[in-house]
Parts: C-alpha cells; structure tokens; sequence
C-alpha cells in the first residue's frame, strides 16, 4: 500500500460496501481523510465504518433513483461543509448477449454507471471549486469494445472515459483535476455471477491467459492508483485515464 497524506481532506466514495470501493475508502481514512461511504447495502457500510479512524459517515443510497443524488449531496455537505475528492465507483454489469439484450438492463447500466456519475460531479461542483479539489472515475478496460456480451457497461464506461476527459478541460480553469483509473481484472463480487454460470476455475485461468503479469489484480492495487491520482503526488495529472490491468490492454 502506498502512502498519501489526506489530513483534513474530505472525500465521497461511492460503491464503498465492497471490493474496489471499501478498498479505496480505507486507504483514504488510513491516510487521515474523513469519508463518506455510499452503496446500497446500509449494514455493510456500517462495518466498514466501524473500522475506520476519521468519523465516517454512512449514506445508504441508490444510485438507480434519481433521487439519490441530491440525498448524497445534501448529506455530505451537511456534515462536512465541503468536499475535496469525490471518488465515482460504483457500478452496475449486466452481462447479456446483444440479441437478447433488455432495455432495463441497458437503462439501468447506463443510468447508474455514467449518468449518475455525471450529476454526482455536478453536484459537487460548487464545493469542489472551492476546494480546488479533485475527481476519480473508476472506468474499466472494457470501454475498449474488445470484451462482447457487456455491449450496456462497455458503452458506460467508454461514455465515462470520454466524460472524465471532458469534465477535466471545463474544470481545469476552476483547479479541479478529473482523472480515471481503468481497472483490469481484479478480484471482487462483481465477478460472481459469471464464476456461478461458467465456473470459478475455468474462468480465472481463461482470463489470466490474457494478463501479462500472469495474475488477477488486487482491489488494494487498484485502489493505490485511484489515491494517487487523488493526492498531491498528482497536482499536474488531469484528464488522464490510467490503466490498471498487468498489461492487459498493453497494445
Ligand atoms: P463490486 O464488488 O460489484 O462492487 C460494486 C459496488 O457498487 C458495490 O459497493 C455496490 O454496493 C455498488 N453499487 C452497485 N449498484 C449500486 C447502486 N444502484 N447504488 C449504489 N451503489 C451501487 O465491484 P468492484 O469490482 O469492486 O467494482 C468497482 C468498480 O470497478 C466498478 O466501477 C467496476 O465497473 C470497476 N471495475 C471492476 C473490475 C473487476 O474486475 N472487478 C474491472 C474493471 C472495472 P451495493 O450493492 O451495496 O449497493
């Protein structure tokens, strides 16, 4: 784990029940930032709280409602009169065939994965101009297209690489620097649902084939890179989408 210095910092983390998002949670409390942990799963956020050093608050919330939004901004700005990080990390996979694709499914994904993320940072504009602070995408290497039967979170993630670029260049002028980190495969829940239908063992070694470093990544190892671009190490990075996947997509 690396070390950063988030003393007095105030940050957002959503998708923090689990996997990259509790991951990257506890390294920013670890590193004195006081953090607001948002999923769905109320219990889960409030053992993770529990562990945690810098008074963390717990937002239950779901990012499939509309609503949900002005409840996370309202209740972090309540509490904490300001932000500097806000880290968008969580995320819906539906995987499904394009022919028998569902319209929910695509609505969901794309509803969740970027339009969500996109009011989210709107949301916290005012207070991260203020802040001069700092935005961390959590995207994926499969927003390169190369993946097939996740056509819904390709298209999500490649809408937030683009977004997370975007955002970076309207908001450079304010101070706040909008990066992404592309996580490759890395070993969490959200790869459950394929272990149950094609099988735990077959799975890892078909896909490890694929990674040069020979192994699944770590939510740690993820969760350095996103404090990084985070901290102060990276005052002169934005607009970057830096990939995290042992030379997956090393093409
Ligand atoms: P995960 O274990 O499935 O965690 C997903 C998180 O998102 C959970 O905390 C979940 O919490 C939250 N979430 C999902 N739907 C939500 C909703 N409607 N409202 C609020 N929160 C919601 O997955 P992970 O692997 O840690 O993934 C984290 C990020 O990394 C995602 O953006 C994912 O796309 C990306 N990523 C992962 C991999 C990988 O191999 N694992 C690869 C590339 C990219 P609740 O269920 O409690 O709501």
């Amino acid at each position: 784990m690396m070390s950063f210095d988030f003393v007095g910092k105030h940050a957002v983390v959503t998708g923090a029940s689990r996997g990259i998002g509790e991951a990257i949670a506890r390294q920013l409390d670890a590193a004195g930032a006081r953090v607001a942990l948002v999923a769905r799963s109320a219990d889960r956020l409030e053992a993770i709280a529990a562990d945690l050093a810098h008074d963390p608050l717990v937002i239950p919330a779901d990012l499939s409602e509309h609503s949900a939004v002005e409840h996370i901004s309202t209740s972090v700005l309540d509490a904490f009169g300001g932000l500097d990080i806000l880290i968008n990390n969580a995320a819906v996979e539906r995987n499904q065939p394009a022919s028998k694709v569902t319209g929910e499914a695509i609505d969901e994904t794309l509803f969740v994965n970027l339009r969500q993320t996109f009011m989210l940072c709107s949301a916290f504009a005012k207070p991260l101009f203020a802040s001069r602070g700092s935005i961390v995408n959590v995207t994926s290497t499969a927003a390169t297209g190369a993946g097939g039967t996740q056509g819904a979170y390709a298209a999500s993630k490649g809408g937030l690489n683009t977004l997370t670029k975007n955002l970076a260049n309207e908001w450079a002028p304010k101070g706040v620097r909008v990066n992404a980190v592309a996580p490759g495969l890395v070993d969490t829940e959200m790869w459950e649902p394929t272990f149950d239908k094609l099988g735990e063992d077959a799975v890892r070694e078909r896909f490890v084939k694929s990674v040069p470093l020979g192994r699944w990544g770590t939510a740690d190892e993820i969760a350095d890179v996103a404090c990084f671009l985070a901290s102060d190490q990276a005052t002169y990075v934005t607009g970057q989408v830096l990939r995290v996947d042992g030379g997956m997509t090393n093409l």
